[in-house]
């Protein structure tokens, strides 16, 4: 009898064991970027900051949220995103910059990393939430992106709410716009290079999460660049490129000059080091914000977090909105290390 007990807790315990191991919950963790650009301290007065701040830090509890109530981390950078795209705050949604004829056109991607499953939208003028819209491609189209009209007729037919136009528009984004035309024109005329600083034309919101069950999944939308050309197409819709990934090596959202990051497939290279470098994401993200892209001319930062919870927020801009937040912390922050200093 007495053996017979042992040998029942011993199978007891080993069975409870073997069960925690296999439950074992992941990290949870989300990240978020808010746009990298020439973000020094002054550039915005205290009550700025405090916005953002307090936006970043809304997205991050959004997210979060659904983390903690065992939600998965695709739902999680989803809720996270809608609030960032329906703030006027970033170049995302409401308050998204203007292409050079004053029009507000959407880039958006989503992808699960568990699944390698992915869905995005360029150029949409209408979709009120494009991250949404971004999903729905994901999950009930067999295509991966769909554009302009196209992606407009498949969100009015998947029913996901639409906007006038109007709706995206800011006093502040169209003012910017307005002295992009004047500064280009002024440049026209004394026959210089009408090239815009590109520094100023950054906001893109972004978020990268991981569940419980250990599944990791990225978003990216935005407004794109100020300025751009009729059709131009950025990264943030590119998957690869401002948005990647994978359970088996990381999630990124990117940030910045798209066409850079375009060609140097910023996301997926990142976490392509991770998978076959063997390299922590931190130090992938490095070469690749440091090295790699400088290297090529463009700026920018990303987002990356690994299955295990490591996260980085990588930028060689002077600033970029972003935050993080897991069981043990949650920051914000806006400008670069030495200004935090
Ligand atoms: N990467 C975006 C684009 O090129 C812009 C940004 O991140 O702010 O469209």
């Amino acid at each position: 009898m007495r053996l017979f007990t042992g040998f029942l807790a011993a199978l007891f315990l080993t069975g409870s064991a073997f069960a925690a191991d296999e439950h074992a919950s992941a990290p949870v963790t989300i990240v978020i970027h808010g746009g990298a650009g020439a973000l020094a301290p002054g550039r915005y007065t205290p009550a700025e900051e405090d916005a953002y701040e307090a936006k970043l830090n809304e997205a991050l509890d959004a997210g979060y949220a659904v983390l903690e109530s065992g939600g998965t981390a695709l739902d999680a950078i989803e809720a996270a995103i809608v609030l960032m795209e329906d703030s006027p705050l970033f170049n995302a949604g409401k308050g998204a910059v203007f292409t050079r004829e004053g029009k507000n056109e959407l880039d958006v991607s989503i992808m699960d990393g568990a699944t390698l499953n992915a869905g995005a939208a360029a150029g949409v003028t209408n979709v009120k939430n494009p991250i949404r819209l971004a999903r729905a491609v994901m999950e009930n189209s067999e295509h991966v992106m769909f554009a302009r009209d196209g992606a407009e007729k498949f969100a009015k037919e998947q029913g996901i709410e639409t906007v006038k136009p109007k709706y995206f528009r800011t006093e502040r984004r169209w003012k910017a716009y307005k002295e992009a035309l004047k500064a280009e024109k002024e440049a026209a005329k004394q026959d210089k290079d009408a090239a815009l600083p590109h520094d100023f034309k950054y906001g893109t919101v972004g978020a990268v999460a991981l569940d419980a069950n250990g599944n990791l999944a990225a978003g990216t939308s935005t407004g794109g660049m100020m300025m751009k050309r009729y059709g131009r197409v950025g990264d943030s819709p590119i998957i690869g490129a401002g948005t990647f990934a994978d359970n088996k090596s990381c999630a990124v959202s990117s940030t910045g000059w798209g066409e850079f990051f375009i060609r140097l497939t910023i996301a997926r290279d990142i976490c392509a080091q991770v998978e076959y470098a063997g390299k922590t994401v931190e130090e992938a993200a490095d070469d690749v914000i440091h090295h790699r892209l400088p290297d090529a001319g463009g700026d920018g930062g990303v987002i990356v977090l690994g299955p295990d919870g490591s996260y980085a927020m990588t930028f060689n801009t002077k600033g970029m909105f972003r935050g993080v937040k897991n069981a043990d912390m949650q920051s914000v922050s806006i400008y670069g290390e030495a200004a935090a200093e």
